[in-house]
């Protein structure tokens, strides 16, 4: 307990500087259509390169950075990040699709989110359809009033939503349909027991199904292997992300891959 909390105060200083030092940094993760191949659009995912402790992984400090706030200027910081990138690969022709954020609850919650979200659009110029925000099922039930119009607003801009780890909370796609989301992300969890439980894949297929219903794009996360690819191309995935594709690599290393090409997927 203690030495927890002495790691918690020591991340929580150490964060409070990491900003102003710039040691943050975003990579990016291939979302791959399972139709084609072709990239569709990418995630970007924060990174923090301690002087000392080296790569800190998202969980040990994106908690941290909630409980205290910090996660308001650190998640203004990545999306001006994020789209700032976006919008250089455009520019540069690259096929980027959508950039795809991670936003945490207490931004989604803050009064004047859908303006700041505008303002980082209009100051990097990057249209609004190459921007895809990720919020957790259970974010986005939290406050659903105020979230259905958060959602709305910036959806008229083009902005489009995902409802990331799907599965892992207690919502029906029922209740879901009322929000104007455009993307279903099936928790890797369920993608890793496509193989290996007992009642191997039923929820992936379940969700596969009914977000095709509801005319929702669907993206397994956490895809490793081709029996994986099979199983979800056999269902009508969309789409897929995971380190069979890439792993999330830095910017320059991304644009490498879009320049490439898409991986070949098995015939
Ligand atoms: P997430 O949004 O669900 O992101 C996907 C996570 O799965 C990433 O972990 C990614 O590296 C990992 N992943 C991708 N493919 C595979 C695979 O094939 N196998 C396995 N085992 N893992 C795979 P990462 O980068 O450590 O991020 C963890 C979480 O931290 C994210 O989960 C997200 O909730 C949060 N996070 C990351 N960046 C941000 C950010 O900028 N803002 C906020 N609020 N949260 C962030
Ligand atoms: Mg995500
Ligand atoms: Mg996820
Ligand atoms: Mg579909």
């Amino acid at each position: 307990m203690n030495l927890h909390l002495v790691e918690r105060q020591q991340v929580e200083a150490s964060l409070r500087r990491a900003l102003d030092h710039e040691e943050f940094t975003l990579h990016y993760q291939a979302k791959v259509n399972l139709d084609t191949g072709m990239i569709t659009g990418a995630e970007a995912l924060l990174r923090w390169r301690h002087p000392e402790w080296g790569m800190v992984a998202p969980a040990r400090f994106i908690p941290v950075a909630e409980a205290t706030g910090l996660i308001l200027p650190i998640g203004r910081w990545v999306l001006g990040e994020a789209c700032k990138q976006a919008k250089r690969w455009l520019d540069l022709g690259l096929p980027i699709g959508a950039i795809a954020v991670n936003i945490s609850a207490i931004q989604l919650r803050q009064e004047d989110f859908v303006s700041r979200v505008k303002a980082i659009l209009h100051q990097t110029g990057l249209p609004g359809r190459h921007l895809q925000l990720e919020i957790t099922e259970s974010v986005l039930m939290a406050d659903a009033a105020h979230n259905g119009t958060v959602l709305q607003q910036l959806k008229d801009i083009g902005v489009q939503w995902a409802v990331d780890d799907f599965g892992t909370g207690y919502s029906s796609l029922s209740y879901l349909s009322q929000f104007p989301i455009d993307v279903l992300k099936i928790d890797h969890s369920f993608v890793s027991s496509i193989e290996t439980g007992p009642h191997d894949g039923i929820i992936a297929s379940a969700v596969i199904g009914m977000g095709n219903n509801l005319d929702l794009c669907v993206v397994a996360e956490g895809v490793e292997t081709w029996a994986q690819v099979e199983f979800l191309r056999q269902r009508h995935c969309d789409e897929a992300q995971g380190f069979l594709f890439s792993h999330p690599i830095p910017s320059d290393a991304f644009a490498k891959l879009l320049v490439a090409g898409p991986p070949r997927l098995a015939a």
